[in-house]
């Protein structure tokens, strides 16, 4: 283990989730694992709190140990320049129109040279998370000749949009991208042209985080009273940081053609926003739509806010996820898991998740929302029929232990060149 190596506290454990997903499914994670082990996977990342890829190896890395892999996570070391750099690729590949100069190149490069001679890439399996860490790779292979059969794998995972990335960056990244033994996405549209193997792997929620574990009734309605919502009615919800690609006034709209035809509250929760300029600015944006109907509630709640969310979510009749553009949405999954129909926006990863009239809906505007929504509405017993097949297609799909399968799937895969696979 590099001495920058950080080992989150175990949570829960494996045995924890066979009343989740049965046992079927945790036998397979230990088969799988049972020829990794011992070996060390190493994730290196670029921080270790905020943040979903953060959120995910919290829990990731404890699981991982105790299947039996030496597991270890890494975080990179930046100053302000670095970060300012990584930032705008952030934003570049994601499709911002955005100057990326041979200045920026450089800092990029010196930043991961620097991390590269303090972090030790000892695993057996690196995988490399997002593009800050990207081109660490760089005195491992020297060129995009990959080694075959035995050694170290080398992995990148990309948590972003890669849909329409800028294309002089992208070229840039690419240079390092292929030279891993192998890279992983969260939707199709985003992977792109690589020489290497492209494997799909959505982001997954954990059923027993605070976020999502079952509330008893109490500390749901604990919730709804402390913020003047009435159980009784029906409640309309989004879950969303203040941000105009999550078009919180599209759903205000959406409540008020409802409202219309159907008695109804609507809740949008958020939070985190108060560093963020445009976050507090769009806050305001849609506390003025809001007006001052009783019946709207906007809630700016503090960050790890996580029970509450998990109340608003199962007191909601329909939850609604509007957005404009979206990498995954993982609120969707949270809310499928709770049972309730959910419309979405048809954007991102969006789509993987709400099978259109299956488990919710899908919309691409406030008056196709508002039509869902009043059908579910009045059809409580579809929406309800709905409610039941969303936690499936999140029991099967969308759920920490599909993660971890696919991760031991890919490290089994990226080293049977010269093996066969038996599963018992
Ligand atoms: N979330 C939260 N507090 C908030 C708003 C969102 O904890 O005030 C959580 C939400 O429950 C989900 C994540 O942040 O787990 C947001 O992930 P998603 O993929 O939906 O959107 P992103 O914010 O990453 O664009």
């Amino acid at each position: 283990m590099s001495p920058t190596a950080w080992i989150p506290p175990p949570g829960p454990g494996i045995d924890a989730y066979r009343v989740v997903v049965g046992d079927r499914t945790i036998d397979e994670l230990f088969r799988l694992a049972a020829p990794m082990k011992g070996k060390r996977l190493q994730h290196v990342n670029a921080t270790r709190a905020g943040g979903g890829v953060a959120e995910i190896l919290n829990r990731a890395v404890p699981l991982m140990a105790e299947l039996g892999l030496d597991v270890s996570w890494d975080v990179l070391r930046g100053e302000d320049e670095f970060y300012a750099v990584t930032k705008k690729f952030h934003n570049a590949i994601q499709g911002d129109p955005i100057e990326i100069t041979s200045t920026d190149l450089e800092i990029f490069l010196k930043w991961n040279r620097i991390n590269e001679k303090e972090i030790d890439l000892h695993g057996d399996f690196v995988i490399i998370h997002d593009p800050q860490p990207c081109a660490m790779i760089e005195t491992k292979r020297a060129t995009s000749r990959r080694p075959s059969g035995p050694g170290q794998k080398f992995i990148w995972r990309c948590h972003i949009d890669a849909a329409n990335p800028n294309r002089r960056l992208w070229n840039f990244l690419s240079t390092y991208i292929q030279r891993y033994d192998g890279s992983l996405f969260s939707a199709p549209q985003f992977t792109g042209v690589l020489p290497i193997p492209q494997y799909l792997v959505a982001p997954s929620i954990d059923p027993l985080s605070d976020k999502n574990k079952p509330l008893t009734e109490e500390q749901v309605s604990a919730v709804c009273e402390r913020h003047g919502i009435d159980m009784k009615r029906p409640i309309l919800t989004q879950v969303s940081r203040y941000d105009r690609f999550k078009d919180p006034v599209g759903v205000v709209e959406t409540y008020r053609m409802v409202k219309q035809t159907n008695d109804c509250q609507l809740v949008l929760a958020g939070g985190g926003a108060s560093d963020d300029p445009e976050g507090m600015e769009v806050l305001a944006e849609v506390r003025e739509a809001a007006g001052n109907d009783p019946d709207i509630h906007v809630l700016m709640l503090p960050n790890g806010a996580h029970i509450e969310i998990n109340a608003l979510q199962r007191a909601s009749t329909v939850v609604i996820q509007k957005s404009l553009k979206e990498g995954f949405g993982l609120t969707v999954s949270e809310a499928l898991w709770k049972g309730k129909p959910v419309i979405g926006g048809a954007t991102g990863g969006i789509p993987l998740q709400i099978l259109n009239g299956v488990n919710g809906y899908l919309v691409n505007s406030p008056e196709g929302a508002a039509f869902r929504t009043r059908f579910l509405l009045n059809h409580p017993e579809v929406a309800q029929e709905m409610g039941r097949r969303g936690i499936e297609q999140v029991r099967q799909n969308f759920l920490t232990t599909r993660k971890l399968r696919d991760y031991l799937m890919i490290m089994n895969a990226t080293t049977t060149s010269d093996r066969t696979i038996t599963l018992k």
